[in-house]
């Protein structure tokens, strides 16, 4: 299959005028394409007066009159220079379309990371689908745990880490495996140390970006969760429609049918459909993949609907090398067949790699940033100013509590004073009628 075409087109449009480049005696020379513009001579009649000649002299220190460029032209240090063209060596240039190299450059030099969880019940074909994915053997040390164990076991966090490197270009692969999910009896919240684990390594992220040491953050958070699906049963599972529901907002989940060499091409379609059913109907959000741009071409955006389309990935992992017909490839032999892994006609395990790999990292990468991580970010700031205020009300209240019993005696106002009054004028009339009634009765009346 060929790789999606990338998604903005990077075109650098030179100038349509061709213009030469001037000596310091100001004769003409042509100009030098993919040379970084600070090497290039300034030329008198094109950048106007002595002074301001002087002055962007002085501004950039790396040009220089004194040092005009050798008249061959110099090696680009670019693996792919967009003047490398006949064309382009008498056209003037000021040389920007070297940015998404310069870019490349900086990138392959600090090498790229991505975390990938896998997650479903045991013997779905989970080890032996990252094995085949990524060509490696990360579970040669598996421990295999009996169905006593498995049905006892909670669900545990593994993570295997590896380097591999590609035509100069490494990437540091985390794979996340949660063993134990959906193998017990009671599985009622078995999802719970799998989003624990996605919200943790926010957790450290955001400690580490608001810490002093933001340089050399290392990023955990998760970019992908394959999520696989069994193809005996009749759509999703109640525990599948939990598990993505409970993960949706924290990571994009990408679903799998798992085992697809088992279903006929008609019973995969037709699962396929149901399955993309029931995410709508129980409206879970797995991974969008991005729209295409309308002025993308035909056969771009036709691989993309076809990708769409795709989801649940049908998939088919080996760790066997078969041979046949003189070729060797990941496969599955049966009694009536052979079954290739990377064979379009056989499954999308080519469409999965490619998009994970190919064409959807830095995309998986970049919703992880900007929608998941950034929902985690806002909640968490949004709970500690509510920390903070409740914080704040609650030592103002005792502050003020305490300053109370400090104050002097409030100063009445003139009203209570005159009501004040009232009342001990009315108590002591009362007074005076009771000593003229005791007097009374005292000498007999
Ligand atoms: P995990 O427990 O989900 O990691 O599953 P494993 O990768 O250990 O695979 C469990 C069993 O399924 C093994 O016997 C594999 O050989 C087999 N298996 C793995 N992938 C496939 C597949 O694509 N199709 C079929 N039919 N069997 C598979």
């Amino acid at each position: 299959m060929r790789d999606l075409p990338p998604r903005a087109g990077h075109t650098f449009p030179g100038r349509e005028m061709p213009l030469m480049d001037r000596e310091p005696d100001g004769s003409a020379r042509p100009h030098t394409p993919g040379t970084p513009t600070f090497m290039r001579p300034i030329g008198r009649n094109l950048l106007g007066s002595e002074p301001e000649l002087l002055r962007r002299c002085q501004l950039s220190s790396t040009s220089s009159l004194e040092s005009p460029l050798s008249p061959s032209r110099p090696r680009s240090p670019w693996r792919f220079d967009p003047y490398d063209s006949i064309e382009d060596q008498d056209r003037e240039y000021v040389g920007f379309a070297t940015l998404p190299n310069q870019v490349h450059r900086k990138s392959v030099k600090k090498g790229f990371a991505f975390t990938l969880m896998v997650a479903g019940e045991s013997g779905l074909g989970k080890s032996t689908l990252i094995n085949s994915l990524f060509l490696t053997d990360l579970y040669k040390d598996r421990k295999m745990l009996n169905a006593e164990e498995r049905i006892t076991q909670t669900v545990e966090i593994i993570k295997h880490t590896i380097g591999i490197e590609e035509k100069g270009v490494k990437l540091k692969l985390t794979i996340v495996d949660t063993p134990g999910f959906g193998d017990a009896v009671n599985n009622t919240e078995s999802w719970r140390p799998i989003v624990d684990f996605v919200e943790q390594q926010f957790e450290q992220y955001f400690r580490d970006e608001s810490g002093l040491n933001r340089k050399n953050i290392q990023d955990n958070r998760v970019h992908c969760c394959l999520y696989f699906i069994s193809p005996y049963g009749h759509g999703l599972r109640p525990i599948d429609v939990e598990f993505m529901k409970a993960l949706h907002e924290k990571v994009n989940i990408v679903p799998v049918l798992a085992k697809a060499d088992c279903l006929t091409p008609a019973e995969l379609s037709l699962k396929k459909i149901k399955i993309r059913e029931e995410i709508e109907r129980f409206g879970i959000h797995i991974y969008q993949f991005p729209d295409c741009d309308s002025d993308e071409d035909e056969e771009f955006k036709l691989q993309d609907q076809e990708l769409k389309e795709s989801i649940p990935f049908a998939v088919v992992g080996s760790n066997i090398l078969v041979e046949s017909k003189g070729r060797r490839f990941r496969g599955r032999t049966y009694p009536w067949g052979v079954v290739e892994v990377e064979n379009p006609a056989h499954s999308d395990f080519l469409k999965l790699r490619n998009m994970l790999v190919r064409t959807h990292m830095q995309d998986l990468k970049d919703v992880t940033r900007e929608t998941h991580y950034e929902n985690y970010r806002a909640q968490c700031i949004q709970k500690m100013t509510r920390m903070v205020v409740k914080e704040r009300k609650r030592s103002l209240c005792s502050h003020l509590r305490e300053s109370v019993t400090d104050l002097p005696l409030v100063p009445v106002d003139s009203e209570t004073e005159r009501l004040i009054w009232e009342k001990d004028e009315e108590l002591r009339r009362m007074h005076e009628v009771l000593e003229r009634i005791q007097e009374q009765m005292r000498h007999g009346h």
